[in-house]
């Protein structure tokens, strides 16, 4: 999609909309992230402390639940930069352990897998039964300290088809809109 904008030489954008529920100018392409794995918000403040370590990129439940901070970015049609979203996704011990390890070096050349563990309100499709989107995700690890890159698998879900076809100006609006005012 974005490669035919920049094939009829129309020179990309920068996002920016007026917010239909404050009514303010948002300007530049949405970014937002999320500060700690689902997990890590249904333990009570002080069983946080005890159970749990969290810093910006990693967090440990228990010493048996793993999880990574990364990047999913969604290309916006027409427009520069894409929609960016922080993500956690649940890592095994042995990949967890080679990323701590490694985290100071240049991991370009490896990755992981990882399930998508989060819920994100824009794309909810979670039940009862399925309480996080459950995507599957290659986890593309990077150097000079950038978070890793979220590459979901084929799959029936949105996100898969937003990842790989990318999302139009009014849609970036519909889902910015969502996560800024929940409510609204
Ligand atoms: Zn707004």
């Amino acid at each position: 999609m974005l490669k035919n904008w920049f094939a009829l030489g129309k020179k990309p954008k920068t996002f920016e909309f007026q917010c239909a529920c404050c009514g303010e100018i948002h300007k530049g392409s949405p970014s937002f992230s999320y500060a700690h794995p689902t997990q890590y918000g249904w333990l009570l403040e002080d069983e946080r402390q005890k159970r749990a370590e969290l810093s910006g990129d990693t967090c440990v439940i228990d010493g048996e639940e793993y999880y990574v901070r990364t990047i999913l970015e969604i290309p916006i049609s027409g427009v520069e930069e894409p929609f960016t979203w922080g993500l956690w996704v649940s890592q095994s011990k042995e990949s967890f352990e080679r990323y701590v390890e490694s985290f100071n070096n240049d991991q370009s050349k490896d990755g992981s897998f990882g399930w998508l563990t989060v819920t994100i309100q824009a794309y909810d499709r979670t039940t009862q039964d399925q309480e996080f989107e459950n995507v599957a995700c290659d986890v593309e690890w990077q150097g000079n300290g950038a978070r890793p890159r979220l590459i979901p698998h084929q799959s029936d879900h949105p996100l898969y088809n937003d990842f790989v076809a990318g999302i139009s100006w009014g849609r970036a609006i519909e889902i910015a809109q969502t996560v800024m005012h929940p409510s609204g």
